[in-house]
């Protein structure tokens, strides 16, 4: 027996539908809350309604940070993934900012009515009827229902949304928002089991009690946030242990020669970063290779140790300090570029400057009419590196004359599009 499971359609995990539908059901969620809580003069419905404000600025947040994430990639920009793991810890820390608030709103308001309850109870109070806590009637009750249930649908709804989000690639942060969501919706159901029981036995404090269990919960949050959001900005190292197996795994990968500076620490709950400084003897592609074989394997290794996520940098560099221009020969056809295996049966001539290991800007030329043509372009140009993929002896013989070197060119196809080409 086969059974086909039904499969959502996957542009509704996108950033912008997800930012778009849940910040909307959250807001909903703020409204309905509030204006129950306000409607029916209740300490916890209100006081919740302004945590659910933090839960929807959480949203934008992870919004944010997917965008700058992908601006940082497009643009092979370090500075803004940088700008990116700030943007979240900030964002935090508004939230845990205005949690601190609902908390302390909730609670202020849990004290008095607490304390007024007892001064009745004591017999005393007299003058200050106002303050009286209020007894639930049953049209409050089918409000405060209401509100809870709705909350409860919504948080339901959008939690799962978001954590679904958040196991895509590079979405991560939209999970972390979700998870808080879905921890709501058993305080929800507190809150609603304390009406049923302020109406059911006209006792005004269990309310109160409840939302003293409301503060308990937005302050556990905000510790955890807090904490989570503040090692992130400043940056505190993983550990030792972390690192000696980063280093371990590095030291062992075939053509790294040696390890510089390594920096790993937490962006948010659950991604690490490791940026990490490396020495390697190959030429440019092999560098190109290393770095991305590195990243996968550094992706591999924080998730064997913990992490959901990892957002590493390889920075290669060559020992050799005159590399920093290097020429191939390619044939180029719609776009798609081969390396050419040599210079006879090339068509186009691709310079590129090298800037600490990484390829940073290419020249296409048209090719030189001749090898000796081609051993003056290059002198002039000054490059120090000439890549073919098997190129004949005589020309080899005359570039290393000219004190060019020949690096035979072990990557031989890529995309002119997808490169860097400008
Ligand atoms: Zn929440």
């Amino acid at each position: 027996m086969t059974t086909t499971r039904f499969r959502f359609p996957d542009w509704l995990f996108t950033p912008w539908v997800v930012f778009t539908v849940d910040s909307i059901l959250s807001a909903l969620r703020i409204g309905i809350t509030l204006w129950g809580g306000y409607t029916i003069s209740s300490v916890v419905l209100v006081g919740y309604g302004y945590h659910d404000v933090g839960d929807t600025w959480a949203i934008f947040g992870a919004f944010a940070v997917i965008t700058i994430l992908r601006w940082s990639k497009r643009r092979e920009n370090e500075g803004l993934i940088n700008a990116a793991e700030n943007t979240e810890a900030i964002f935090q820390l508004i939230v845990v900012a205005g949690l601190l608030w609902a908390a302390l709103t909730t609670l202020g308001g849990a004290l008095s009515g607490l304390y007024t309850t007892i001064v009745l109870a004591a017999g005393g109070g007299a003058g200050m009827p106002e303050a009286a806590p209020h007894v639930f009637d049953a049209h409050a009750l089918q409000i405060a229902v209401l509100v809870m249930a709705s909350s409860i649908g919504i948080a339901l709804l959008v939690s799962q949304h978001l954590i679904h989000a958040g196991k895509i690639p590079g979405q991560h942060a939209l999970a972390a928002a979700g998870k808080e969501m879905r921890g709501d919706v058993l305080v929800e159901i507190a809150i609603l089991a304390g009406f049923l029981g302020v109406y059911f036995f006209s006792k005004p404090w269990i309310e109160y009690l409840f939302a003293l269990l409301v503060t308990g919960k937005i302050l556990a949050i905000v510790k955890e946030l807090g904490s989570v959001a503040v090692r992130s900005l400043l940056q505190v190292s993983i550990g030792k242990e972390f690192e000696k197996g980063v280093r371990k795994l590095i030291g062992t990968t075939t053509g790294v020669d040696g390890i510089g500076k390594l920096e790993t620490y937490p962006v948010m709950e659950s991604t690490v970063r490791i940026k990490v400084w490396v020495l390697s003897g190959g030429n440019l592609e092999t560098a190109a290779d290393l770095t991305r074989a590195l990243e996968e394997a550094l992706l591999v290794y924080a998730k064997t140790h913990g992490f959901e996520d990892c957002r590493a940098s390889v920075y290669v560099k060559m020992p050799e300090r005159n590399l920093h221009r290097v020429a191939q020969v390619v044939h180029e056809r719609y776009g798609h570029v081969r390396i050419a295996s040599r210079f006879a049966r090339a068509n186009m001539l691709h310079v590129r400057d090298v800037e600490f290991g990484r390829p940073t800007l290419l020249k296409r030329h048209d090719l030189p009419i001749d090898e000796d043509a081609l051993v003056r372009f290059l002198d002039e140009h000054k490059v120090k590196s000439y890549r073919a993929f098997e190129e004949e002896p005589e020309l080899v013989a005359k570039l290393e004359e000219a004190g060019i070197r020949y690096d035979p060119a072990v990557t031989i196809t890529f995309n002119l599009r997808s490169s860097d080409a400008n």
